[in-house]
């Protein structure tokens, strides 16, 4: 087969443009070659996080691989076919598990039985999906796409320690189901979790009144975990609709208040509550790839990020897809209609 040729610095110029040529080139069989790997970022190439899910890649597909060292900013993969099996893979710093995980798992949905991919590292990371927002908001709608999944936090693992582990059960895809979410309906629960691991309770409470004073009445969730799975804090906004449940969150940092962390979080939720739309902004760009393998789907969102689109452009070069985006007053259309490949 062709090689596809790759541009890591097109868009957004970061890990995402990787990760999708990885997740599509096992699941296709097309190999790739990529240059300018993460060359939008400030420390370009291959950090630990993009190695792990390069070697987990290549491990459930026996691909045969060139460039995968750290700082790497080219490689080349060619993949072989997709094995179910029992996977194990640690990162060895605090880079996200959860990323590893979204890389790997659509793969698996092809494979020739059922698969546990397990993944050490960071659980809890800014700038990626905290295992909470995957097991809350992304899993319930991969499910209602036709995929079993079952996702569990082992132990949380925060930067810079890590140390943290997530276990996926998965089975290949019998029967897709194309998505819709339009609407949302109305707000059914709204919760806020306080986490902390090695840092005092009270930065937590106090994170979790002023969410509450922001945001209107909340249900309340504590989360004191052993210190040694820290140091680390959180905070979690969940929002229940029927149709969706959207997870926002913010990270403690040393000489940050709590009562700032709380306030990006109720932000974030504020906007998407103050909104009509069913998806997010993260849960936009994570939403794509799985809806393009069914073929067909659409959702609403409030806002395009520049990852969304650069996400849409690869998924397109690999498989036979186009989405398309309508903007209206009060929310933006993304859909795509094509046969299931
Ligand atoms: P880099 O961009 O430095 O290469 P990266 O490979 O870790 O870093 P990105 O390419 O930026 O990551 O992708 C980050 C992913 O994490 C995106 O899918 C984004 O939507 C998701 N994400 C970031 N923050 C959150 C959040 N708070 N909640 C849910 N998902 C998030």
């Amino acid at each position: 087969m062709e090689w596809m040729e790759l541009d890591g610095s097109r868009g957004e110029g970061g890990g995402q443009i990787l990760r999708t040529a990885l997740s599509l080139s096992m699941i296709t069989g097309i190999p790739f070659a990529i240059e300018h790997i993460r060359a939008g970022r400030k420390k370009p190439g291959l950090l630990r996080q993009h190695l792990t899910a390069v070697q987990a890649a290549a491990q459930v597909c026996g691909a045969e691989v060139e460039g995968a060292e750290a700082g790497s900013q080219h490689l080349r993969f060619r993949p072989g076919p997709v094995r179910g099996g029992d996977y194990r893979h640690a990162i060895g710093s605090a880079g996200s598990c959860t990323l590893v995980l979204q890389t790997v798992l659509p793969a698996l949905w092809f494979a020739d039985g059922p698969s546990t991919l397990r993944i050490s590292g960071g659980t809890h990371n800014p700038a990626a999906p905290p295992a909470d927002f995957l097991i809350r908001c992304w899993q319930p709608l991969m499910q209602r796409m036709g995929v079993t999944l079952d996702l569990q936090l082992l132990r949380h693992g925060f930067y810079p320690a890590g140390g943290g582990e997530v276990l996926a059960t998965t089975a290949p895809v019998s029967a897709w189901q194309p998505l819709h979410l339009d609407t949302r309906g109305d707000l059914r629960r709204q919760s806020v979790v306080g986490v902390v691991a090695g840092v005092p309770v009270e930065v937590a409470k106090r994170e979790m009144q002023r969410a509450v004073s922001q945001l209107g009445v909340l249900d309340e969730e504590l989360r004191v975990l052993p210190s040694n799975e820290g140091p680390g804090n959180v905070l979690l906004v969940v929002l229940e609709y029927p149709e969706v449940t959207e997870v926002f969150s913010a990270f403690g940092e040393r000489g940050v208040p709590a009562e700032a962390v709380a306030d990006r979080a109720a932000r974030n939720a504020r906007l998407f509550r103050n909104s009509c739309v069913p998806v997010g902004e993260h849960l936009a760009d994570q939403l794509v790839l799985p809806m393009a393998l069914v073929g067909q789907g659409s959702f609403t969102t409030h806002v395009i990020s520049s990852h969304l689109r650069t996400n849409c452009k690869i998924i397109e070069e690999f498989l036979p897809v186009h989405f398309v985006f309508e903007e209206s007053e009060t929310c933006i259309q993304i859909s795509l209609a094509r046969p299931q490949i």
